[in-house]
């Protein structure tokens, strides 16, 4: 690890002031990651800006939305009785990750910062585009069964480890922004695909930081919902397929529906069209299946994660059909 400076601003407004003017400054909160990240070579920032001074963990009910401070812990928002009434879909899916002891230190705003845990990106030795750009991808003729087979490139083919953003796209949340102004954009629209520039996760730009998370309040989100996760342990262990479903019956058809996808691209995936195709239909199974066809299309396999082509409209049949059971 390098040596690095270590400053904690009492103000927002100075925290965006340093990240700003120093392009190596990154904020540092629970540091579950990121210190990982630092110990083993693969980022070294000059400057730690440690934002745990800030007053920005309320969980709160405002008009027509919950907020949630970046610097809520995951396990508080997790057995927060507002959220588990409003949104249990997203304490289910914040209880499915890491461990009861990294999910009392890890915060919103640094899960959704978290960095890919591709194998190849955490080996300084091997080449990857991610963390040096024009190296090349080692994951894409290499070993790859936790890799994406969604919105993939040559450049990379990781996967975002986070089951938390997964529920936060499928309840259409919106991520608050405080940079030179403030901005709220869509969660779908936080985190990007590889494309030519791998490098770069999500769309905040230099001088800003996550401020809050804002779900839009939709009691029929709230009925019937699952995070299912297939992994290879039962608990601590990242998604290999993990699906987010949302489901209201109406007079026997299908009201409202929600689907996102984990483990299958370098953004939560959240499965639109799937979504419409089940709109206003019997929530049976074979119109999951159909639905499950759907959210596959595009879908491309490299190898070693092949089986992620079988296995992930397997979990979306099974997920809508947990959530149309408790219907
Ligand atoms: Fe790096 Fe992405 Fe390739 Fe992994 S998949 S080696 S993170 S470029």
């Amino acid at each position: 690890m390098i040596n690095f400076n270590y400053v904690k601003p009492s103000t927002q407004k100075a925290v965006t002031d340093t990240l700003g003017k120093d392009a190596t400054a990154q904020i540092i909160a629970g540091g579950t990651n990121l210190v990982d990240l630092m110990k083993r070579g693969v980022t070294a920032p000059e400057k730690l800006v440690d934002i745990t001074g800030l007053p920005l963990k309320n969980i709160e009910q405002q008009k027509g939305f919950v907020r949630i401070g970046t610097l809520a812990l995951n396990s508080e928002v997790a057995e927060s009785e507002l959220i588990l009434k409003k949104f249990p879909l997203l304490a289910k899916a914040l209880n499915a990750g890491a461990s009861p002891q990294l999910r009392n230190m890890a915060t919103v705003g640094g899960n959704m910062m978290q960095r890919t845990r591709c194998s190849y990106f955490y080996d300084t030795a091997m080449p990857c585009n991610k963390r040096k750009a024009g190296t090349g991808c080692g994951a894409l003729k290499g070993y790859n069964r936790m890799h994406a087979i969604f919105g993939t490139t040559e450049n990379c083919i990781a996967v975002h480890p986070s089951d938390m953003c997964i529920a936060l796209v499928a309840l259409d949340a919106i991520v608050v922004i405080s940079g030179k102004a403030e901005r709220r954009i869509p969660f779908a629209d936080f985190h990007r695909l590889a494309g030519t520039n791998p490098d770069k996760d999500n769309t905040l730009q230099r001088g800003e930081m996550i401020t809050a998370i804002e779900i839009p309040d939709n009691d029929a989100l709230a009925k019937n919902t699952v995070y299912l996760k297939v992994r290879d342990r039962a608990s601590y262990a990242f998604a290999l397929i993990s699906v987010a479903a949302a489901l209201d019956v109406k007079d026997g058809n299908i009201a409202a529906v929600r689907l996102a996808m984990g483990g299958v691209a370098h953004k939560p995936w959240r499965l639109t069209a799937a979504e419409n195709f089940l709109k206003g239909k019997v929530p049976s199974t074979e119109n999951f299946k159909q639905a499950a066809a759907i959210a596959m299309k595009d879908a491309k396999g490299f190898g070693h994660n092949n089986f992620k082509l079988k296995l992930a409209p397997n979990t979306i049949i099974q997920a809508l059909t947990t959530v149309s059971t408790q219907a």
